[in-house]
Protein backbone atom coordinates (compact mmCIF):
# COMPACT_ATOMS: atom_id res chain seq x y z
CA UNK A 1 0.00 0.00 0.00
CA UNK A 2 0.86 3.69 -0.34
CA UNK A 3 1.95 5.89 2.20
CA UNK A 4 -0.98 8.26 3.28
CA UNK A 5 -2.39 10.31 6.38
CA UNK A 6 -3.11 7.20 9.42
CA UNK A 7 -0.22 4.89 7.83
CA UNK A 8 2.12 3.12 9.91
CA UNK A 9 5.50 3.67 8.38
CA UNK A 10 8.58 1.72 9.22
CA UNK A 11 11.81 3.66 7.79
CA UNK A 12 15.66 3.50 8.20
CA UNK A 13 16.96 7.00 7.13
CA UNK A 14 20.60 8.86 7.25
CA UNK A 15 20.25 12.56 8.06
CA UNK A 16 23.09 15.26 6.57
CA UNK A 17 23.87 18.84 6.53
CA UNK A 18 24.82 20.14 3.11
CA UNK A 19 28.49 19.58 4.32
CA UNK A 20 27.75 15.66 3.62
CA UNK A 21 28.19 15.47 8.31
CA UNK A 22 25.86 12.85 9.27
CA UNK A 23 23.40 13.85 12.04
CA UNK A 24 21.64 11.47 12.68
CA UNK A 25 20.82 7.75 11.54
CA UNK A 26 19.27 4.30 11.94
CA UNK A 27 21.52 2.55 10.57
CA UNK A 28 22.82 0.03 13.07
CA UNK A 29 19.31 -0.13 15.31
CA UNK A 30 15.74 -0.55 14.97
CA UNK A 31 13.57 0.94 12.26
CA UNK A 32 12.04 4.39 13.45
CA UNK A 33 8.04 3.90 12.91
CA UNK A 34 5.24 6.43 12.88
CA UNK A 35 1.99 7.18 11.85
CA UNK A 36 1.84 9.10 8.75
CA UNK A 37 -0.10 12.88 8.60
CA UNK A 38 0.68 12.77 13.06
CA UNK A 39 3.25 15.13 12.63
CA UNK A 40 5.84 12.73 14.40
CA UNK A 41 8.56 13.47 11.81
CA UNK A 42 9.64 17.11 10.32
CA UNK A 43 6.96 18.63 7.63
CA UNK A 44 8.99 18.56 4.84
CA UNK A 45 9.77 15.00 5.06
CA UNK A 46 6.43 13.91 5.82
CA UNK A 47 5.37 15.82 2.80
CA UNK A 48 7.65 13.72 0.81
CA UNK A 49 6.93 10.41 2.18
CA UNK A 50 3.30 10.87 1.07
CA UNK A 51 2.77 8.02 -1.88
CA UNK A 52 6.04 5.81 -1.34
CA UNK A 53 5.72 2.20 -0.87
CA UNK A 54 7.38 -0.71 0.71
CA UNK A 55 10.92 -0.97 -0.24
CA UNK A 56 10.90 3.21 -1.98
CA UNK A 57 14.78 4.74 -1.65
CA UNK A 58 14.54 8.21 -1.95
CA UNK A 59 16.09 11.23 -0.61
CA UNK A 60 14.45 13.98 0.74
CA UNK A 61 15.89 17.26 0.60
CA UNK A 62 13.98 19.87 3.42
CA UNK A 63 14.70 23.39 3.48
CA UNK A 64 15.07 24.54 7.10
CA UNK A 65 11.48 26.55 7.44
CA UNK A 66 10.07 23.29 6.83
CA UNK A 67 12.45 21.32 8.84
CA UNK A 68 13.36 22.96 12.39
CA UNK A 69 12.86 25.94 11.62
CA UNK A 70 14.77 29.15 10.10
CA UNK A 71 17.55 30.75 12.68
CA UNK A 72 16.73 33.16 14.61
CA UNK A 73 18.87 36.10 16.17
CA UNK A 74 16.68 37.17 18.81
CA UNK A 75 17.05 33.93 20.58
CA UNK A 76 20.54 34.40 21.08
CA UNK A 77 21.11 35.86 24.70
CA UNK A 78 24.58 37.09 26.41
CA UNK A 79 24.35 36.07 30.57
CA UNK A 80 26.32 36.55 33.37
CA UNK A 81 28.02 33.80 34.28
CA UNK A 82 27.35 34.28 38.05
CA UNK A 83 24.12 33.14 36.92
CA UNK A 84 25.15 29.62 36.18
CA UNK A 85 26.00 29.33 40.20
CA UNK A 86 28.73 26.92 40.69
CA UNK A 87 27.98 24.95 37.28
CA UNK A 88 30.93 24.82 34.97
CA UNK A 89 30.45 26.92 31.39
CA UNK A 90 31.81 26.37 28.13
CA UNK A 91 31.24 26.36 24.91
CA UNK A 92 29.05 23.69 23.18
CA UNK A 93 27.69 22.70 26.29
CA UNK A 94 23.59 21.93 26.39
CA UNK A 95 21.33 22.90 29.26
CA UNK A 96 17.21 23.18 29.52
CA UNK A 97 15.79 26.24 30.94
CA UNK A 98 12.68 27.63 32.91
CA UNK A 99 10.75 24.79 30.22
CA UNK A 100 11.84 26.78 27.55
CA UNK A 101 13.41 23.70 25.67
CA UNK A 102 17.37 23.33 25.08
CA UNK A 103 19.50 26.00 25.31
CA UNK A 104 23.20 25.95 23.76
CA UNK A 105 26.45 27.68 25.03
CA UNK A 106 27.93 29.05 21.89
CA UNK A 107 30.87 30.73 23.61
CA UNK A 108 32.54 32.24 26.98
CA UNK A 109 33.77 35.60 27.10
CA UNK A 110 34.68 38.20 29.14
CA UNK A 111 32.74 36.19 32.20
CA UNK A 112 29.76 35.95 30.35
CA UNK A 113 28.13 32.63 28.08
CA UNK A 114 26.60 33.27 25.01
CA UNK A 115 23.90 31.00 25.00
CA UNK A 116 21.34 30.39 21.90
CA UNK A 117 17.65 29.20 22.67
CA UNK A 118 17.21 27.83 18.85
CA UNK A 119 17.11 24.04 17.50
CA UNK A 120 20.24 22.60 17.15
CA UNK A 121 19.49 22.28 13.68
CA UNK A 122 17.19 25.15 13.22
CA UNK A 123 18.55 27.13 9.72
CA UNK A 124 20.13 23.62 8.67
CA UNK A 125 19.09 21.82 5.17
CA UNK A 126 17.67 18.45 5.98
CA UNK A 127 19.05 15.94 3.57
CA UNK A 128 17.51 12.51 4.35
CA UNK A 129 18.11 9.39 2.40
CA UNK A 130 15.38 7.34 3.36
CA UNK A 131 14.71 3.65 3.18
CA UNK A 132 10.97 2.61 3.76
CA UNK A 133 10.61 -0.85 5.25
CA UNK A 134 6.89 -1.47 6.33
CA UNK A 135 3.83 0.64 5.74
CA UNK A 136 0.55 -0.96 6.79
CA UNK A 137 -2.95 0.81 7.99
CA UNK A 138 -2.64 2.06 11.42
CA UNK A 139 -5.41 0.29 14.08
CA UNK A 140 -8.11 2.56 14.94
CA UNK A 141 -6.94 2.38 19.09
CA UNK A 142 -3.44 3.99 17.07
CA UNK A 143 -5.22 6.44 15.81
CA UNK A 144 -7.17 7.15 18.44
CA UNK A 145 -4.01 6.92 21.12
CA UNK A 146 -1.89 8.69 18.56
CA UNK A 147 1.25 6.50 18.33
CA UNK A 148 2.42 3.53 17.17
CA UNK A 149 1.63 0.07 19.09
CA UNK A 150 3.80 -2.85 18.57
CA UNK A 151 7.25 -3.16 17.19
CA UNK A 152 8.94 0.36 17.06
CA UNK A 153 6.34 1.69 19.39
CA UNK A 154 4.62 1.73 22.67
CA UNK A 155 3.55 -2.06 24.39
CA UNK A 156 0.39 -1.41 26.71
ZN1 LIG B 1 -1.43 3.54 22.87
Amino acid sequence: MSITTNSVVSIHYTLRDDEGTTLDSSEGQDVFTFIQGTHQIVPGLEMQMEGRKTGDKFTAVVPPEMGYGAFDKNLLRRVPLDRFGDNKVEAGMQFQAGGQGIYTVREVADGHALIDGNHPLAGVTLNFDVEVTHVREATPDEIAHGHVHGPGGHHH
